[in-house]
């Protein structure tokens, strides 16, 4: 059962931010951190939290993952409001919206492999890395036989017929961000639903109208919120964090040492101690070593000063 809303003092129910790891492995401390921001611009707005967990791809799944992130962001102080919604039980809704926008016309099949998208010609000026549109205008004839080659119990890809180009959306920390919207997938060919038609519904059955996460996350956002756009759904607003960084400026990884709880134990680093270094990155006072500590400290303005070199 979903916990009631609470009510802010006008009397609307409170909107919700959200964390939503994908269980590729554990979580490292910058993870970690993004999480917390997460958890304080939404509970120092009066919002709920919700945990969602990105499971989508269930044959890569690895288990035991998700719940070690689980337990891990429980340790560092991070509560959520309500169930966990696990993406790997809303193929229904994704499906559902899907079979929406195609009512539309807004969908159509794609044959291409990665190879023929890389190859194929473009139109001048076609902005790099999207969907060159070979599939978008193809007569029925043509598909009958792309779609008996395709073989090996692949189905055709799901596209998404975009009006635009391109959307500008407002980032609170990164003011007016304009990005590429294409022909985003909605469903591979392999069946796995995909990543940006999912957080938009999920984002959207969770009341979620605050996103904050990593910066890596921002070029995907146009197309999000043209997705939410033409199901519907309000925007939520948006916050993407930076990430944080080795001493070289790469993305923290594995091979940056001990970056999870898990190494840090190992070391004789406690939970409370990596959280006291998190709480030192973020501004917190001096010392403190719970999340509690920032309640109030953190703004999407402060976030404005770069990455967080970890070493
Ligand atoms: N699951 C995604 C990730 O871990 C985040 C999705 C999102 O926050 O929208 O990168």
């Amino acid at each position: 059962m979903t916990s009631p809303s609470p009510q802010l003092s006008d009397g609307q129910p409170a909107g919700a931010g959200r964390y939503a790891p994908s269980p590729s492995g554990d979580l490292h401390l910058g993870n970690l951190r993004t999480a917390v921001i997460a958890w304080l611009l939404a509970r120092d707005s009066g919002r709920q939290f919700r945990m969602r967990v990105d499971d989508l791809d269930t044959a890569r799944a690895r288990p035991g993952v998700a719940q070690r992130q689980l337990a891990d962001l429980a340790a560092i102080g991070i509560d959520w409001d309500g169930d966990i919604l696990w993406q790997s039980q809303r193929f229904d809704a994704y499906a559902a919206a899907t079979a929406q926008l195609t009512q539309r016309g807004l969908v159509y099949e794609c044959y291409c492999s990665r190879r023929e998208i890389a190859e194929a010609p473009r139109a001048p000026h076609s902005p790099p890395g999207s969907y060159p549109g070979t599939c978008r205008d193809l007569p029925e004839s043509i598909r009958e036989q792309r779609r008996a080659a395709l073989g090996n119990g692949r189905t055709p890809a799901l596209r998404l017929r975009a009006e635009v180009t391109e959307l500008t959306i407002t980032d609170q920390v990164h003011g007016d961000c304009t990005g590429v919207v294409d022909d985003v997938v909605l469903r591979r060919g392999d069946g796995v639903w995909a990543y940006n038609l999912a957080v938009v519904v999920d984002d959207a059955a969770q009341g979620v109208d605050q996103v904050v996460r990593g910066e890596d996350l921002l070029s995907s956002t146009p197309r999000q919120a043209y997705l939410a756009d033409l199901l519907g759904v309000a925007r939520p607003e948006y916050a993407h964090v930076p990430l944080a960084v080795n001493a070289a400026g790469e993305r923290l990884a594995k091979r940056d040492g001990a970056v999870t709880l898990a190494d840090l134990a190992e070391e004789g680093t406690t939970t409370r101690s990596a959280v006291a270094r998190i709480v030192a990155s973020l501004g917190g006072p001096d010392g403190a070593d719970s999340i509690e500590s920032l309640r109030g400290v953190v703004t999407p303005e402060s976030l404005r000063s770069g990455p967080w070199v970890f070493d």
